[in-house]
């Protein structure tokens, strides 16, 4: 059975870093009929949107979508297409696996951590007040008199909204994945002890979630200390689940504890699809050069193959792209002390020298 997937090229390096991920997936031998929807900087101009309806209506209709990264043109007034995407369709979790690779420079070496991270609410929920701006000071006033808290006429305000659908689902979501996945711990991570209210029944919801769950390990951690720990002791983790804001920090984190942008994937879920896509962006002083490291990208072929069920075919990707990032010949000037490094390999070189590894059926 082939998997109708719709594909999103991405602005920038976009097109090189994901078609070596289709060579790469389409490898394993599992068969998609990629339903390719343009987005983005190449279709602004000519649609006027960054994403048009018929790519949310294809990934609607196909229930998953992998993509390119998509820039965000300056000055112009649109927000992130990335985010919109997210918001449309609901796309509530936020995937990001770190992992180490030997061969990749890094002061880690035993990191295998997934952040969780709720996509929908917190502080990046979008309900913002400007300085000075008309209605502000009403907003002031009436959290002044219900709090009984003096806040300055001269400030903004961003409000923090967390719920107990959003924590529940989201916090369910990162136990699902551990079972799936065979993970043995699920840590909380919040700020309960200042933010009772908000962050605290984030808090209590994963404690109630995790009682359906007694055969996965569960605790907390103070995102703060959390922090601390993570570059102490990265190995004592498993899977994170965060609230928006703190999953969008500690999963960047995570990224630089294994070697960087370069090695991250992501996946965005929700209950109607699933978008995935590098955590890294378009990247645009290297469009066209066949330079930039395709094994983000890569890897999110993978986790989008872990998602469609095909743990075998990602395993195998997964185990190629060690492999060679282990032999350290054939992957892209990033990977190399000198970044001048005459022996690096371009990204498609890069992909072809993972396939080859596939097909040598060598596992790592
Ligand atoms: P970026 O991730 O594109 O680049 C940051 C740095 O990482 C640069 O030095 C870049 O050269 C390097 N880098 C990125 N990917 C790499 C790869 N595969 N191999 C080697 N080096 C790599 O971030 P930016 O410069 O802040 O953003 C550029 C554009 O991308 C912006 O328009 C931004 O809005 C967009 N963006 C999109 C997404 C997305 O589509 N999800 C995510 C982040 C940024």
């Amino acid at each position: 059975m082939a998997y109708d997937v719709t594909f999103i090229p991405g602005d920038g390096i976009g097109p090189e870093v994901s078609g070596a991920m289709r060579r790469v997936i389409e490898a394993t031998g599992i068969e998609f009929n990629w339903d390719v929807q343009e987005a983005g900087e190449a279709v602004l101009e000519r649609e006027g949107e960054l994403i048009p309806d018929r790519v949310l209506d294809s990934i609607r209709k196909n229930g998953v979508g992998i993509k390119g990264p998509l820039t965000t043109p300056v000055g112009t007034g649109f927000r992130s297409a990335n985010v919109a995407l997210r918001k449309a369709l609901d796309l509530y979790a936020n995937l990001r696996p770190s992992k180490s690779y030997p061969g990749v420079r890094s002061r880690y070496t035993s990191v295998d951590i997934v952040v969780v991270r709720e996509n929908t609410e917190d502080l990046y929920a979008g309900v913002e007040f400007e300085k000075d701006a008309e209605g502000t000071s009403e907003v002031i006033d009436f959290l002044r008199n219900a709090s009984g808290q003096p806040i300055r006429d001269d400030s903004a305000i961003s409000i923090k909204p967390i719920s107990v659908t959003g924590s529940e689902r989201i916090v369910r979501f990162a136990f699902e994945y551990a079972k799936a996945n065979n993970r043995k711990l699920v840590t909380a991570v919040h700020k309960a002890n200042i933010m009772k209210f908000s962050d605290g029944l984030f808090l209590e919801v994963a404690q109630n979630v995790a009682k359906d769950y007694p055969d996965i390990e569960f605790n907390d951690r103070i995102v703060d200390n959390l922090s601390m720990q993570m570059v102490s002791r990265p190995e004592e983790y498993d899977v994170l689940v965060l609230p928006n804001l703190y999953g969008d920090i500690i999963s960047d984190l995570c990224a630089g504890l294994v070697g960087g942008l370069g090695l991250a994937p992501g996946g965005n879920i929700g209950e109607n699809g699933a978008v995935f896509e590098p955590v890294h962006g378009s990247a645009p002083r290297y469009t066209g050069q066949n330079r930039v490291n395709p094994t983000a990208t890569i890897l999110t072929g993978a986790l989008m193959l872990r998602h469609l069920g095909e743990q075998d075919a990602a395993e195998r990707v997964e185990g190629a792209v060690a492999e060679v990032i282990r032999e350290g010949k054939d992957v892209t000037y990033d990977f190399k002390p000198d970044r001048n490094d005459p022996s690096a390999v371009g990204t498609q070189e890069m992909a072809d020298a993972i396939i080859k590894k596939m097909q040598s059926g060598k596992r790592s």
